[in-house]
C-alpha cells in the first residue's frame, strides 16, 4: 500500500482528495464535524514534515454550477479552528485565479479549494478537468474514503497526472487496513453480524462473506424474509418476497459450506410501526397478522451475544431491531455490548455502513470497538468484494 511514509513532503505541495462532505444548518454553520477531524492526521502530518497543503473534496449534491448553498466556504471556519491555523480559500477549483492561489504556496500553508462539483466535468470523471486539478500539487493523496467507491475526476482519474507520485491518506489507510484484516488475514471463530431494514442491500455482503465466515447472524427487518423462506408465518413484518430464493440459497450454501447461520428464533412484535404500538414475544414462525417484528427477542438475544463473545473476528453492519425506538433497542444495544466485550477479549471488530454506526454512537461505544468505518456506500463494496476506483488508480499509477 502507497501511504504517506513513502513520500517527503518538505517544499512540496500535497494535493489532497478529503470528504467535507458535512451537514450544515439553515445558517449554513457545520452541524457535524467528524468528516473534518477524520481528515486531520494526514493534513497535519503533511505539515509537520514541512509541506503544503491544498485541500479539495464535494459537498451537497448542486446541479452542476456555482450554488451559494453548497459553496464550501461554509466551513472554512470550523476547519481553520480545528487545524489551529489559518485557511485560505480559493473561489474555484480550477481556473488561473484558483492556481494563482495555489502557486508558489509556503511552506505550512494551507488551503482549500471550491466545490468540485460546481463543475459537471468532476461526476463525470472527465479526464480533461482531472489534469487541470492536478496543476494544484506536487504530489497526490486520496482520503477521501466516503466516495472511494465513485470514479470521479477528483478521486479516480486524476491520479494518472501524478506518476509515482501519489498515495493514500491514513484515514484511507486506516479504513482498508481495518477491511483487510477482515476480509483476509480473519483470526477464528470470524462472525457477521448483519441487520437493518432489507435483504436486497445486503445480498451481495452475504454472499461474499460465505466463503470466509464461522458464524453468520442476521436480525433487523431482513429476518423475517429468512423466516419465510424457511416456511414460517411472518404477519405484516417487513417482507421481501423476490428475495425468498436467495433467502433459501444462503441458507443451503452456509449448510454446504459449514457456516452457521443465526436467525431470530423470537421477536418483539407489535401491531403498529410506532414506539407505543401494544407489543409482545412469539415465536419468529408464528407471527400473527395485523402484527410485525421489529426487534429480536430475548433468546435470540442470550444466543446472539454467546456467539459474539466467542469471536475472534466480528464484522457488524445494520441493527438487530428499529433501535430508534426506545421499545425496540434491546436487541442492537445488547449486541453491540456483546461486541464490546468481544473486544476486550482481544478480538477484532470492525463496525461500519450507515446505522450500525448511528446506534454505536447512540450507546456511546466508539472508543471501545477495534474500528467504526466512515465510509458507508464505499465500506459495503470492499465487502461485497468490489475494486473501488479511488483504490485502484492510487494502487496503477
Ligand atoms: P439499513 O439501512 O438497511 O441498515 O437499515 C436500517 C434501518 O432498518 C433502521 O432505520 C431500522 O429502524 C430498520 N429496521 C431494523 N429492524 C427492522 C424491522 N424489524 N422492521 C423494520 N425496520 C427495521
Amino acid at each position: 500500500m502507497k501511504t504517506l511514509k513513502d513520500f517527503s513532503f518538505k517544499g512540496k505541495r500535497a494535493l489532497i482528495r478529503v470528504d467535507f462532505n458535512v451537514p450544515l444548518n439553515t445558517t449554513k454553520e457545520v452541524t457535524d464535524a467528524t468528516r473534518i477531524e477524520a481528515a486531520l492526521p494526514t493534513i497535519s502530518y503533511i505539515l509537520r514534515q514541512g509541506g503544503s497543503v491544498v485541500l479539495m473534496s464535494h459537498l451537497g449534491r448542486p446541479s452542476g454550477g456555482y450554488e451559494a448553498d453548497y459553496s464550501l466556504s461554509h466551513i472554512v471556519s470550523t476547519l481553520s479552528g480545528l487545524l489551529g491555523k489559518a485557511v485560505e480559500f480559493a473561489g474555484d477549483c480550477i481556473g488561473e485565479q484558483s492556481y494563482s492561489v495555489t502557486n508558489n504556496l509556503g511552506e505550512g500553508k494551507v488551503v482549500l479549494l471550491e466545490n468540485l462539483r460546481f463543475h459537471n466535468e468532476e461526476k463525470k470523471g472527465d479526464s480533461a478537468f482531472a489534469e487541470k486539478l492536478s496543476k494544484h500539487g506536487d504530489i497526490y493523496i486520496n482520503d477521501a474514503f466516503g466516495t472511494a467507491h465513485r470514479a470521479h475526476a477528483s478521486t479516480a482519474i486524476i491520479a494518472s497526472f501524478f506518476e509515482g507520485n501519489s498515495c493514500f491518506g491514513l484515514l484511507m489507510q486506516k479504513e482498508l487496513e481495518s477491511v483487510r484484516k477482515v476480509m483476509q488475514n480473519s483470526a477464528k471463530p470470524f462472525t457477521a453480524i448483519i441487520g437493518g431494514a432489507k435483504v436486497s442491500s445486503k445480498i451481495s455482503i452475504i454472499q461474499n462473506l460465505m466463503d470466509k465466515l464461522d458464524n453468520l447472524i442476521i436480525g433487523g427487518g431482513m429476518s423475517y424474509t429468512f423466516v419465510k423462506a424457511m416456511g414460517g408465518r411472518v404477519g405484516d413484518s417487513l417482507v421481501e418476497d423476490k428475495y425468498l430464493e436467495e433467502a433459501k440459497a444462503i441458507l443451503n450454501i452456509a449448510e454446504d459450506k459449514g457456516v452457521r447461520i443465526l436467525i431470530p428464533e423470537d421477536s418483539i412484535i407489535a401491531d403498529a410501526f410506532d414506539n407505543n404500538a401494544n407489543r409482545k414475544t412469539v415465536d419468529s414462525s408464528e407471527i400473527p397478522d395485523g402484527w410485525m417484528g421489529l426487534d429480536i427477542g430475548a433468546n435470540a438475544i442470550e444466543h446472539y451475544t454467546k456467539c459474539i463473545e466467542e469471536s475472534k473476528t466480528i464484522l457488524w453492519n445494520g441493527p438487530m431491531g428499529v433501535f430508534e425506538m426506545d421499545n425496540f433497542q434491546a436487541g442492537t444495544k445488547k449486541v453491540a455490548y456483546s461486541v464490546v466485550s468481544a473486544t476486550e477479549r482481544g478480538a477484532y471488530s470492525l463496525v461500519g455502513g450507515g446505522d450500525s454506526v448511528a446506534a454505536i454512537n447512540k450507546y456511546d461505544l466508539k472508543e471501545h470497538v477495534s474500528y467504526v468505518s466512515t465510509g458507508g456506500g464505499a465500506l459495503l463494496e470492499l465487502i461485497e468484494g468490489k475494486e473501488l476506483p479511488g483504490v485502484a488508480a492510487i494502487e496503477n499509477f
